[in-house]
């Protein structure tokens, strides 16, 4: 498709994993999708890039894909991504190194019995618990899976499933508690606690409200059997993945292309205008992955029922995020009893009061100075190519809020990312000056502007917790991936069962419009990867 022929059957506003995803299932079913991003390349979160040096691949997002490798799209390979397009994960081991502020440190491996040993250096009862933990969690997987992998209002609610399992009481508890409650409830000493609220908070969800309390079995449990599972080549090989299948199937992405407005006619979207007043049309539908709340601007208010207005003045952002990118001649090594330790995901945690006072801190518009999460990635440790021989690409993330009480953030940022590194390095002392090639900060503002889909800088796709859920996610009545306009559809981390790269908000989106247009989803998802279902792409 060149880039005169403007009109497809599907457009897609925004290429981030999930619209293309969705994308690529349409295409299967024989679709002719044009896929529309505002960056010069696709991929949103899931990208790679030179930001630094040359020959350094960074993440300029994501780095972790652990929670998508169980999308049936990479468990049963539905699209050939794996077979066909290049992409493999690997499993870094150790699989976690987190310090506390005492200095000791705490190493979670791959192998689920050494780790459980670690524990037990800790506390021998703690041991037992984290083993409960995970075999807890494997009794209830399938279902907490089957709802994240059904769209809204598609399945029985995650109650109604929960409801049916023999623990179902307890889970129905454990939902509605804080992670900080969960954890102390479980385990006793102080070290295990943190680490666990460390591992809950990966997404970005505070840990010490209401609704959290799955958080630490989940992400722990995920991690215990895949790591945190890094794409060989870096985040930007899934995209690679995805939008060669679509090259592949009769589809295209067009890139430096900023959606504004949404194309209205006799009260149906029927495409979409970019910046620079060019419209792009679609026979059959638009599938949008612009934030929810700026979809709603780029249609006339009158466009958009009452209730609806009041879902998305109300959907929370979630948590913004403060990143720091390094390149370096040495991994950062971490100097623990053990000996020297060094991990692709690796970290600082505070202790559990401390989790409770920044979320104080995040909810009063506070700035985080210490905070009680940091994340450290290392991915050149496990996938060496990404860098020159023996150097490596760091990335410091932490949460942070997103308007400054004073200041501004081209004046605050290097001072923080600078206090970040020295937090670190008590820690992992041989991350020197010396090490350090170059490196490069970004604030939440900064990271909203190379996204605005990351709206606030908040890039988990906003808080997860029970009032912004399932059905009420991103507004309640409108949480089937149906946006109130007919013809208009909504994707991405705004939608159930929210952000991060798991690609479920996407697989959802397309289960519902192949619903729509006639076809069985289950047919067109399992079908072999190479075929196209509705025949030859449509001309
Ligand atoms: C620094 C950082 C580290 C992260 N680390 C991890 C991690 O390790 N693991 C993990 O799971 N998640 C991580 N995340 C979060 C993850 O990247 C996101 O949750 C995920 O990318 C969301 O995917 P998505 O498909 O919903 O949308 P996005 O990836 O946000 O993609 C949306 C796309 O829409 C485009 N767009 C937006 N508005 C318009 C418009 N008006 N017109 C045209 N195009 C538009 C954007 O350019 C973008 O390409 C991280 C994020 C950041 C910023």
């Amino acid at each position: 498709m060149t880039e005169a022929s403007a009109t497809a059957d599907i457009v897609v506003a925004g290429a981030g994993h999930n619209s293309l995803l969705a994308a690529c299932y349409l295409a299967k079913a024989g679709y002719r999708c044009l896929v529309l991003d505002a960056r010069h390349i696709p991929g949103g979160g899931a990208a790679t890039e030179e930001l630094l040096l040359p020959g350094f691949g960074i993440d300029t997002c994501a780095t972790g894909h652990t929670m998508i490798r169980v999308n049936p799209a990479l468990m049963a390979d539905e699209l050939g991504l794996i077979a066909g397009y290049g992409l493999t994960y690997a499993e870094p081991d150790p699989v976690e190194q987190v310090a506390f502020p005492d200095g000791e440190q705490f190493t979670m491996w791959l192998d689920r019995e050494r780790t459980i040993e670690e524990v037990a250096r800790f506390s021998r009862a703690d041991a037992d618990a984290y083993r409960r933990l995970l075999d807890e969690y494997d009794q209830v997987k399938a279902i907490f899976s089957r709802w994240q992998f059904t769209p809204a209002g598609f399945g029985p609610l995650l109650e109604e499933m929960l409801a049916e399992h023999p623990r179902g009481r307890i889970w129905a508890r454990r939902r509605q508690l804080s992670a900080v409650e969960v954890v102390k409830h479980e385990f006793t000493s102080r070290h295990i606690q943190a680490f666990l609220l460390w591992m809950a908070f990966q997404v970005f969800q505070p840990v010490d409200v209401p609704g959290s309390g799955v958080l630490p079995y989940q992400q722990t449990f995920g991690r215990q059997q895949r790591s945190w599972s890094i794409p060989i080549g870096g985040s930007g090989r899934l995209t690679a993945a995805l939008t060669g299948y679509l090259e592949d199937h009769g589809s295209a992405i067009l890139c430096d292309r900023r959606v504004t407005r949404l194309l209205l006619e006799d009260g149906r979207c029927v495409g979409v205008q970019t910046q620079d007043g060019e419209q792009y049309r679609a026979s059959v539908a638009v599938v949008s992955t612009i934030h929810a709340k700026h979809l709603r601007d780029m249609a006339p208010a009158s466009a958009w029922p009452e209730e609806f207005h009041y879902g998305i003045d109300t959907y929370d952002v979630g948590v913004p995020g403060f990143a720091t990118y390094y390149c370096t001649t040495a991994p950062p090594v971490f100097a623990s009893a053990a000996g020297p330790r060094s991990a692709v995901s690796a970290g600082l945690a505070g202790w559990p009061e401390d989790f409770i006072g920044m979320g104080a801190d995040l909810r009063a518009g506070r700035f985080i100075t210490d905070p009680p999460w940091v994340l450290v990635a290392t991915p050149t440790l496990a996938d060496p190519g990404r860098a020159p021989a023996g150097q490596h690409t760091v990335k410091i993330l932490t949460p942070q809020i997103y308007e400054l009480p004073t200041g501004t953030w081209d004046t605050v940022k290097e001072g923080h990312a600078r206090h970040l590194l020295e937090k670190l390095r008590r820690h992992a002392p041989n991350l020197t000056d010396e090490t350090i090639l170059g490196h490069l900060t970004k604030s939440p503002a900064d990271i909203e502007q190379l996204n605005p889909h990351m709206i606030h800088g908040a890039f988990h796709g906003g808080n997860r917790g029970p009032a912004f859920s399932g059905p009420l996610r991103p507004a309640p009545g409108w949480a089937s991936h149906r946006m109130p306009i007919p013809g208009l559809y909504q994707t991405g981390g705004s939608t159930h069962p929210g952000g991060s790269i798991t690609g479920a908000p996407g697989r959802n989106a397309a289960i519902v419009l192949l619903t729509d247009l006639g076809h069985d989803p289950a047919k067109v998802m399992s079908a072999p990867a190479s075929s196209a279902i509705g025949g030859e792409p449509r001309a």
